[in-house]
């Protein structure tokens, strides 16, 4: 178990805080056995494909702060997701009706020369320059690569800069070139925050924090319902609204992957509960977690009130979608947490899950309690997974196994993963709000998505018609973890 160190400038990554690994091929119930018994081993991939960056990661949760800078020491190309994260937070705007603005990111433009000679001046030049021109109450700043292996001082300027400016500039080390597991960013980031921006609580305020990306908010109705209320953090939330979320009754993870670490940091420093169980995806789960929120806010007998009426509203409705979902099989792809809750969700529905590539796995999570194993929760519940393969988003690997096992569905969480079911004429369902799924409404709200994309299947069905595919014949007929296990010299290409 990790213990949270706010004095520390930097958060360790995830392979040396909580053992996590990219790459594993064999059934969940082995990948949960081994993480439990300490045995949990990374397999080292002899060619990979790609790989993700935690400055991505931290960006993605500071980028949407509504009244902060984000500055990204880097070179101009570490700056190249700016643009996804500002078009998701125009979006977030409109939805949540809050004025329109671009996000305010700068980026130091690092070159050869300062690769020699240094790039701390060219980032204090920066802060001051987009501190003139936003004039935010805070300023992050995001090290990269480069910044990191030159040894630029970034913690010093933060510091100096702060004094200077009269607000809060944070350093969040986030430097790619750390960690195989990109999700190390989000840890990242809120380091950063729980460090400069949260202050001690003064009292206890009826707030629920909600460690969340940008989905639809499912959270308001239940916890008004409790007498709570929601805060959604981080994106959107405002430099104010942050600095007391360590008076809040609790905090609830979407998605432990993305919020392990803070949901962590606010407990043990702070004294915030953290709601433990597995988030709530599937009626099993969800009963679960509902009774573990209402021992922590205190509210046991209305929790089970809801929980006997949504039982009535849900199950019946249920029994209808696992008649027309009978005999069908499907194939996940998403990052680990969410990938987990989505499997209990497919359980649920009756359908045969016949595999997962899952970008990473974190065998124990910041809070050291194995409850919060929804992998386990799910192979407890439902029974055992096979094909279950850790992946880092190895398209090849996943092509190979999909072209293999040809399951009725694939369904993914991030948008790069779909078209290769698609191409193979395997109808693809990408959700993107991750609160889509959660609780009793998202058991249904899947299961309605699930039967209208295999309604409709013509669309993949032609697509697979007239595309082509990067792989050869070759790749396909191979087993795929050939490169995994070490069984296919990368020689052959
Ligand atoms: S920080 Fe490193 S890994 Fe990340 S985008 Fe920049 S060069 Fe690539």
């Amino acid at each position: 178990m990790s213990l949270v160190n706010i004095d520390a400038a930097e958060v360790p990554v995830r392979e040396a805080r909580l053992g996590s690994i990219t790459g594993f091929e064999g059934t969940a119930g082995e990948l949960v056995r081994c993480a439990r018994a300490g045995s949990l081993k990374d397999s080292t991939r002899s060619f990979s494909q790609c790989m993700g960056c935690s400055s991505i990661n931290a960006f993605c949760q500071l980028s949407m702060i509504q009244d902060a800078i984000v500055i990204n020491h880097a070179p101009v190309g570490c700056a190249g997701d700016f643009f996804t994260f500002n078009f998701v937070y125009r979006v977030g705007q409109m939805e949540r009706k809050l004025p329109p603005v671009i996000g305010r990111y700068f980026n130091t433009n690092i070159e050869e020369q300062d690769t020699i000679f240094g790039a701390t001046k060219k980032l204090e030049q920066t802060i001051r320059a987009a501190y003139d021109r936003v004039r935010p109450n805070a300023i992050f700043i995001t090290t990269s690569c480069a910044s990191g292996i030159i040894g630029d001082d970034v913690e010093g300027v933060a510091s100096d800069l702060s004094t200077e400016l009269g607000i809060p500039v944070v350093a969040c080390f986030c430097e790619g070139f750390k960690s195989k597991i990109w999700t190390t960013g989000f840890d990242s980031a809120y380091h950063s925050i729980v460090r400069k921006i949260v202050k001690p609580p003064r009292k206890k305020s009826n707030k629920v924090n909600i460690v969340n990306f940008w989905g639809s908010h499912v959270f308001d109705e239940l916890l008004k319902r409790l007498g709570y209320e929601a805060n959604y953090i981080i994106p959107f939330s405002t430099i104010a609204q942050l600095v007391y979320i360590s008076e809040a009754a609790a905090t609830i993870q979407i998605c432990p992957t993305l919020g392990t670490y803070i949901g962590a940091a606010l407990e043990q420093v702070y004294g915030v509960p953290e709601i433990k169980s597995p988030p709530a995806y599937g009626v099993a789960g969800t009963d679960i977690w509902m009774r573990e929120l209402g021992r922590v806010l205190g509210r046991e007998q209305e929790i089970e009130l809801i929980i006997n009426e949504e039982h009535k509203r849900v199950l019946p409705q249920l029994d209808e979608y696992r008649e027309k979902l009978r005999g069908k099989t499907a194939y996940l792809t998403a990052g680990a947490a969410h990938g987990h809750a989505l499997i209990a969700v497919l359980r649920e529905l009756g359908l045969e899950v016949q595999g997962a590539a899952i970008f990473h796995h974190d065998p124990i999570y910041d809070n050291g309690d194995t409850a919060s194993d929804a992998l386990a929760h799910s192979v407890n519940t439902y029974g055992d997974v096979s094909n279950y393969n850790v992946c880092s988003k190895q398209a090849y690997e996943l092509v190979n196994i999909l072209n293999k096992v040809r399951p009725d569905i694939m369904i993914a969480r991030h948008g790069g993963m779909t078209l290769w079911g698609a191409k193979l004429g395997i109808p693809t369902l990408l959700i993107g709000d991750e609160q889509f799924g959660f609780g009793y409404q998202g058991v249904l709200n899947y299961a309605e998505r699930i039967v209208e994309t295999l309604d409709n299947k013509e669309f993949v069905t032609n697509l697979a018609k007239h595309s082509t595919m990067p792989y050869t014949k070759w790749w396909l007929e191979q087993n795929p973890f050939s490169f995994l296990r070490g069984d296919v010299d990368d020689k052959v290409y």
